[in-house]
Formats: C-alpha cells, sequence, structure tokens
C-alpha cells in the first residue's frame, strides 16, 4: 500500500542479524474504519426506534376499531420514538458540521450571562424538585460560537441531569483564573470507573446503553462537546467516581477572554 507506515526492527537472532518488517495501519485506513463504524452504530440507532413505529402502524392498519385508549397509548410511544430519531439525526448533523474543516468557527462576542443562564434555566425545566442546584457565575465573556457553547454546555448539564438520581447536587460554574476562563459542571450522580473515561468522547460510547436510551441519550453528547472544545482551543477535563460523582470542565485558554 502506497502511504502504508513500514516499521522496521533490527533483532538479533542466533547471532545473525535480521529485519523484522511490520507495518502499522495508515491513517486512511483508520479514517475509513471510523467511517464504517459511526455508519453501522448510526443505522443501529435508528433500527430500534423505526422498528417500533413500524410495529404499532401495522397493528393498527390490522386493527382499524382498536380500542381509542389502546390507540393513544400506540401513538405516545410513536411519538417518543419519533421525537428518539429526530434528536439522532440533529446530533449527527451537528457532528459532521463540528467536524467539517470548510467551517471552522466565525468568532463573536458570547454573552456568557444570556447563555449560562439559557442553559440554567432549561436545566431547571429538566431536574426541578429533583436536584439541589448551585450555579456560580464569576466569568467573563469570550470569543467564540454562541450556539457551539450553548450546545456543548447543555450537553453537560443535561447529563449531570440524567445521570443523577434524585436527592444529588449539581454544581454549574463559570469562573476565571490566570489559566483561562473554565466551565464546570459537578454532580453526584453515578459517576463513572476509570477504565470507561478515556473513551467516553467516542461517538456512541456509552457505560450504560440501557440507561442512556431511558434518558433519551443518543450517545452523541460528548462526541459533540469534545469537538466544540477543540475548536475553541479549549480542553475538556473528565474527572469521575463510580458512585461518589464526576466534573466535566472546559479549560479556555487565556486570549479568548476579552473582559
Ligand atoms: P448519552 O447520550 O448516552 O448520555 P454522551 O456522549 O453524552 O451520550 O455520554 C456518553 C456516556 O458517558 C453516557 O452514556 C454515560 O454512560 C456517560 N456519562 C456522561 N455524562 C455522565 C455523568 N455526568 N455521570 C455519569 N456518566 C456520564
Amino acid at each position: 500500500h502506497r502511504d502504508r507506515k513500514l516499521i522496521l526492527h533490527i533483532i538479533k537472532f542466533e547471532n545473525r542479524r535480521q529485519i523484522l518488517v511490520t507495518h502499522d495501519i495508515t491513517e486512511s485506513e483508520r479514517i475509513d474504519m471510523m467511517r464504517r463504524d459511526f455508519i453501522a452504530n448510526a443505522s443501529h440507532e435508528l433500527r430500534t426506534p423505526l422498528t417500533v413505529i413500524n410495529g404499532f402502524l401495522e397493528i393498527n392498519a390490522m386493527q382499524p376499531d382498536l380500542d381509542s385508549k389502546i390507540r393513544a397509548g400506540h401513538i405516545k410511544l410513536m411519538t417518543e420514538q419519533g421525537q428518539r430519531m429526530q434528536g439522532l439525526v440533529e446530533d449527527m448533523l451537528t457532528l459532521t458540521r463540528l467536524e467539517s474543516v470548510d467551517f471552522p468557527v466565525r468568532p463573536e462576542r458570547v454573552n456568557m450571562t444570556q447563555l449560562l443562564e439559557s442553559v440554567v434555566s432549561e436545566m431547571h425545566g429538566l431536574s426541578v424538585g429533583k436536584h439541589e442546584l448551585i450555579f456560580i457565575n464569576e466569568g467573563p465573556d469570550v470569543m467564540g460560537s454562541f450556539d457551539e457553547l450553548r450546545s456543548a454546555f447543555g450537553n453537560l448539564v443535561s447529563n449531570a441531569v440524567r445521570y443523577t438520581p434524585v436527592g444529588g447536587t449539581i454544581t454549574i460554574s463559570w469562573t476565571n483564573s490566570d489559566a483561562g476562563p473554565k466551565f464546570m459542571v459537578k454532580d453526584s450522580g453515578i459517576g463513572i470507573s476509570s477504565e470507561h473515561i478515556s473513551r467516553l468522547t467516542e461517538r456512541f460510547y456509552r457505560v450504560d446503553k440501557s440507561r442512556s436510551r431511558e434518558t433519551q441519550g443518543t450517545g452523541l453528547g460528548l462526541a459533540i462537546v469534545k469537538h466544540v472544545a477543540l475548536r475553541h482551543k479549549a480542553q475538556l477535563t473528565i474527572e469521575s467516581t463510580s458512585g461518589v460523582g464526576s466534573a466535566f470542565s472546559i479549560q479556555f485558554p487565556m486570549p479568548v477572554s476579552i473582559a
């Protein structure tokens, strides 16, 4: 293969020098593999809700006199599955756009107070009465994309809500230090054991698939967060202890700060 990376090891065997040739997969092969995985995963994720919807449609087509309460139940389930598919397709489109080199961030001054308040008010809607919420807003405005940062912060907050049992505490903070501004979401939720942490930002990687689906997860949230951070030259850090809680933070570089 033209651009296959060759690795030559010179080894000594029975006092004769020999050359052992191995190869590494090339970048293009790796990208190809990732693309295939993505298509396989995405098709699988879409197939499950589609099967549910088609099943109920079939029942209703075959039984036109179905009890109206039962029919209403079917419609509710089909609506939920339809929403799940829509969320998935939207997250896939977002990821594709974020990964595209043709669409770099067009930096604008991001009003952080407005952004954080919209994230926090959405969170109130999701978790009202279930969690104690602490909100700290001490950081400056930054240059970046309002929509992308809104989506990244929103994903982290919605994860904290979804993976923290009732009665837990969630702290959202926007602070500043010599290193630059930092966004952090800390929860007292289920936590993540260490062997999973390095893989969490892979598309469709989930620690517990059924819990993720039950709570409307697409498995793409952290992949989106990682790309938004990269596009803003910021650093995503994940700290977590299983059964204790997690902290996800995005550290922005100093020059981004304009306040
Ligand atoms: P999902 O839609 O499944 O939540 P994400 O990409 O947002 O997808 O997250 C990937 C996985 O990381 C989740 O399925 C979950 O297992 C784990 N995870 C993310 N955030 C948290 C959190 N705050 N606490 C515990 N586990 C989390």
